[in-house]
């Protein structure tokens, strides 16, 4: 279902006394301050030790939802060190980031296993935030379309329309996350714009109307306004500025 929606990807960062600290200020920031009728959902992600803890403090049945930051592919067994998409349901986590840049920069994630983990995320009931973007040198060579096209085929399209259904997508170009270099809302627009005619071709125009798209890349208090109002834009996947409960709300604000 298409919405608008702010998820806070707080990455490795936050202690448990922090980020309990962190939530509790913004939820009752955004009690107080965010009456707006087309305000998003929220999405927080937190580390995963933090994860049961900050869902308890989330209000029930608000705007707000608990999110991890990845999953493993496989449900259980032998995986020193990882975590199930199945685990993650069952400390109250409804959305998972899967595909983030850093996570296929530095951990080699590639789209063939990312096709894995979205299933995986699937199967245990998670609705995944599906992330895509291009480096500068891709955008430079004037091939972010082609780069996104294929990120989308061989990453995301496999799934059925039912599965489908339930994906949000993050366009986070790789030059503007945590560079203070954000795309220009034109940019953005441009990008949305063809990622939902993909999805259309791919599965149906219902489905690309249907889609949640979001923007990510140094998006803050001063540009989300520009960014949230761009027809294609349903709203954000915020790092550093979800890390700050003024700021954070503030993007909450900004529909
Ligand atoms: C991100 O990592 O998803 C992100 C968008 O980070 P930042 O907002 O800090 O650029």
């Amino acid at each position: 279902m298409r919405q608008n929606l702010v998820a806070g990807n707080w990455k490795m960062n936050m202690t448990y006394q922090d980020g309990l600290a962190l939530v509790s200020e913004i939820t009752s920031m955004v009690a107080d301050e965010v009456t707006a009728a087309n305000a998003p959902q929220v999405v927080i992600c937190p580390p995963f030790p933090l994860l049961h803890a900050i869902g308890r403090l989330l209000p029930q049945g608000s705007r707000f939802h608990l999110g991890a930051q990845n999953c493993h592919h496989k449900e259980s067994g032998a995986f020193t060190g990882e975590v199930s998409a199945k685990m993650l349901a069952s400390v109250g986590c409804e959305y998972v980031i899967l595909g983030h840049s850093e996570r296929r920069q530095y951990f080699r994630e590639d789209d063939e296993l990312l096709s894995q983990k979205l299933k995986a995320a699937l199967a245990a009931g998670l609705k995944p935030i599906f992330c895509v973007g291009e480096s500068l040198d891709t955008r430079e060579a004037d091939e972010t379309f082609n780069f996104i096209g294929k990120q989308l085929q061989d990453g995301l399209f496999h799934l059925s329309n039912e599965e489908f259904d339930q994906v949000t997508i993050a366009y986070e170009p790789i030059w503007a996350i945590g560079t203070g270099k954000t795309a220009s809302s034109a940019q953005a627009q441009e990008v949305h714009a063809f990622i939902r005619e993909r999805i259309a071709r791919a599965y149906d125009a219902k489905a690309a109307l249907n889609t949640t798209i979001l923007y990510g890349g140094s998006a803050n208090a001063q540009n989300a306004r520009e960014l949230f109002s761009q027809p294609d834009v349903d709203g954000g996947l915020i790092g550093g500025a979800s890390l700050k409960s003024r700021d954070f709300t503030d993007i909450i604000k900004s529909f």
